[in-house]
Protein backbone atom coordinates (compact mmCIF):
# COMPACT_ATOMS: atom_id res chain seq x y z
CA UNK A 1 0.00 0.00 0.00
CA UNK A 2 1.58 3.32 -0.81
CA UNK A 3 0.14 7.23 -0.60
CA UNK A 4 0.44 9.05 -3.59
CA UNK A 5 0.88 13.12 -3.25
CA UNK A 6 0.19 15.32 -6.54
CA UNK A 7 -3.13 16.55 -7.78
CA UNK A 8 -2.96 14.65 -10.72
CA UNK A 9 -2.55 10.36 -10.97
CA UNK A 10 -0.69 8.06 -13.46
CA UNK A 11 -3.44 5.78 -13.38
CA UNK A 12 -1.74 3.59 -16.00
CA UNK A 13 1.74 3.34 -13.72
CA UNK A 14 -0.27 3.15 -10.87
CA UNK A 15 -2.61 0.16 -11.95
CA UNK A 16 0.75 -1.78 -13.70
CA UNK A 17 1.94 -1.91 -9.80
CA UNK A 18 -1.71 -2.32 -7.89
CA UNK A 19 -1.44 0.83 -6.33
CA UNK A 20 -3.76 1.64 -3.61
CA UNK A 21 -4.17 5.64 -3.29
CA UNK A 22 -5.57 6.71 -0.06
CA UNK A 23 -6.27 10.57 0.05
CA UNK A 24 -8.48 13.18 1.99
CA UNK A 25 -9.81 16.01 0.68
CA UNK A 26 -11.99 18.80 2.64
CA UNK A 27 -15.77 19.55 1.89
CA UNK A 28 -14.76 23.03 0.93
CA UNK A 29 -12.23 21.27 -1.71
CA UNK A 30 -15.57 20.57 -3.90
CA UNK A 31 -17.04 23.82 -5.07
CA UNK A 32 -20.19 21.95 -6.77
CA UNK A 33 -20.89 19.93 -3.53
CA UNK A 34 -20.42 23.36 -1.33
CA UNK A 35 -24.60 25.17 -2.22
CA UNK A 36 -26.03 21.48 -1.30
CA UNK A 37 -24.49 21.43 1.97
CA UNK A 38 -25.70 23.43 5.06
CA UNK A 39 -21.88 23.99 5.64
CA UNK A 40 -18.66 23.34 3.73
CA UNK A 41 -17.42 21.57 6.91
CA UNK A 42 -15.87 18.17 7.39
CA UNK A 43 -13.27 15.57 5.39
CA UNK A 44 -13.40 13.01 2.85
CA UNK A 45 -11.71 9.92 3.01
CA UNK A 46 -10.76 8.11 -0.03
CA UNK A 47 -9.26 5.02 -1.19
CA UNK A 48 -8.23 3.84 -4.95
CA UNK A 49 -7.01 0.50 -5.79
CA UNK A 50 -6.10 0.08 -9.50
CA UNK A 51 -5.35 -2.77 -11.29
CA UNK A 52 -4.64 -3.62 -15.14
CA UNK A 53 -7.18 -5.51 -16.60
CA UNK A 54 -6.87 -5.84 -20.47
CA UNK A 55 -4.35 -2.89 -20.32
CA UNK A 56 -6.85 -1.05 -19.08
CA UNK A 57 -6.38 0.50 -15.67
CA UNK A 58 -9.14 -0.15 -13.80
CA UNK A 59 -10.16 1.44 -9.73
CA UNK A 60 -12.47 0.48 -7.07
CA UNK A 61 -13.35 3.66 -5.87
CA UNK A 62 -14.11 4.26 -2.13
CA UNK A 63 -15.34 7.61 -0.55
CA UNK A 64 -16.76 8.20 2.74
CA UNK A 65 -17.93 11.34 4.46
CA UNK A 66 -20.38 12.73 6.70
CA UNK A 67 -22.39 15.33 4.92
CA UNK A 68 -23.98 18.31 7.03
CA UNK A 69 -27.52 19.25 4.74
CA UNK A 70 -30.66 19.94 6.18
CA UNK A 71 -33.24 18.32 6.96
CA UNK A 72 -36.00 18.50 4.21
CA UNK A 73 -38.58 18.06 6.54
CA UNK A 74 -37.78 20.54 9.80
CA UNK A 75 -35.01 22.58 8.04
CA UNK A 76 -32.59 22.24 10.94
CA UNK A 77 -29.19 20.53 10.51
CA UNK A 78 -28.44 17.10 10.06
CA UNK A 79 -24.93 15.09 8.75
CA UNK A 80 -25.52 12.23 6.52
CA UNK A 81 -22.83 9.55 6.49
CA UNK A 82 -22.18 8.70 2.76
CA UNK A 83 -20.07 5.98 2.04
CA UNK A 84 -19.72 4.83 -1.73
CA UNK A 85 -18.03 2.06 -3.48
CA UNK A 86 -17.05 2.17 -7.46
CA UNK A 87 -15.58 -0.10 -9.96
CA UNK A 88 -14.41 3.00 -12.77
CA UNK A 89 -12.19 2.06 -15.66
CA UNK A 90 -10.11 5.20 -16.82
CA UNK A 91 -9.94 5.10 -20.85
CA UNK A 92 -9.30 7.79 -23.20
CA UNK A 93 -12.01 6.35 -25.44
CA UNK A 94 -15.12 6.42 -23.93
CA UNK A 95 -16.47 3.75 -26.21
CA UNK A 96 -13.83 1.33 -25.59
CA UNK A 97 -14.14 -2.30 -24.19
CA UNK A 98 -14.34 -2.22 -20.59
CA UNK A 99 -15.09 -5.09 -17.55
CA UNK A 100 -18.39 -5.88 -17.13
CA UNK A 101 -18.67 -4.90 -13.58
CA UNK A 102 -16.82 -1.62 -14.26
CA UNK A 103 -18.09 1.65 -15.17
CA UNK A 104 -16.22 3.82 -18.15
CA UNK A 105 -14.85 6.89 -17.08
CA UNK A 106 -13.40 9.07 -20.35
CA UNK A 107 -9.96 10.63 -18.53
CA UNK A 108 -6.97 10.87 -19.94
CA UNK A 109 -5.61 7.73 -17.93
CA UNK A 110 -2.02 9.18 -17.44
CA UNK A 111 -3.96 12.16 -15.88
CA UNK A 112 -6.92 10.89 -13.74
CA UNK A 113 -7.89 14.06 -11.53
CA UNK A 114 -9.24 12.32 -8.68
CA UNK A 115 -10.71 15.23 -6.79
CA UNK A 116 -13.36 15.58 -9.93
CA UNK A 117 -13.93 11.47 -9.68
CA UNK A 118 -14.89 11.88 -6.08
CA UNK A 119 -16.58 15.08 -6.32
CA UNK A 120 -18.82 13.24 -8.75
CA UNK A 121 -19.49 10.37 -6.27
CA UNK A 122 -20.48 13.00 -3.44
CA UNK A 123 -22.72 14.24 -5.81
CA UNK A 124 -24.17 11.19 -6.87
CA UNK A 125 -24.73 9.77 -3.17
CA UNK A 126 -25.94 13.42 -2.17
CA UNK A 127 -29.81 11.92 -0.96
CA UNK A 128 -33.07 12.88 -3.20
CA UNK A 129 -34.44 14.68 -0.01
CA UNK A 130 -32.07 14.60 3.29
CA UNK A 131 -34.32 13.61 6.22
CA UNK A 132 -33.37 13.06 9.75
CA UNK A 133 -33.44 9.86 10.67
CA UNK A 134 -36.09 7.49 12.68
CA UNK A 135 -34.27 7.79 15.81
CA UNK A 136 -33.05 11.49 15.09
CA UNK A 137 -34.50 14.52 17.30
CA UNK A 138 -36.62 15.66 13.45
CA UNK A 139 -39.88 17.65 14.01
CA UNK A 140 -42.48 15.27 13.81
CA UNK A 141 -45.46 15.39 10.37
CA UNK A 142 -48.09 15.63 13.50
CA UNK A 143 -45.62 19.00 15.13
CA UNK A 144 -45.13 20.56 11.15
CA UNK A 145 -49.32 20.08 11.24
CA UNK A 146 -50.01 21.77 14.48
CA UNK A 147 -47.34 24.80 13.45
CA UNK A 148 -48.81 25.69 10.51
CA UNK A 149 -52.60 25.35 12.34
CA UNK A 150 -50.96 27.83 15.10
CA UNK A 151 -51.04 31.37 12.58
CA UNK A 152 -54.59 30.71 11.36
CA UNK A 153 -56.26 30.25 14.90
CA UNK A 154 -54.74 33.35 15.60
CA UNK A 155 -56.15 35.00 12.48
CA UNK A 156 -59.67 34.23 13.60
CA UNK A 157 -59.16 36.01 16.78
CA UNK A 158 -57.88 38.84 15.04
CA UNK A 159 -60.63 39.13 12.78
CA UNK A 160 -63.04 39.57 15.85
CA UNK A 161 -61.31 42.71 16.96
ZN1 LIG B 1 -35.52 16.87 10.49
Amino acid sequence: MSTVAGAWLDAVSLAARQANVEREFALADFPRLADRLAVPDGRVAVRLALELIDGTPVGTLVVRARLPLVCQRCLRPMVHALESESRLALVADPDAAVPADAEAIATDPARVDLQALVEDELLLGLPVAARHGPGDDCVTGTDVTEATRRPFAGLGKLLKN
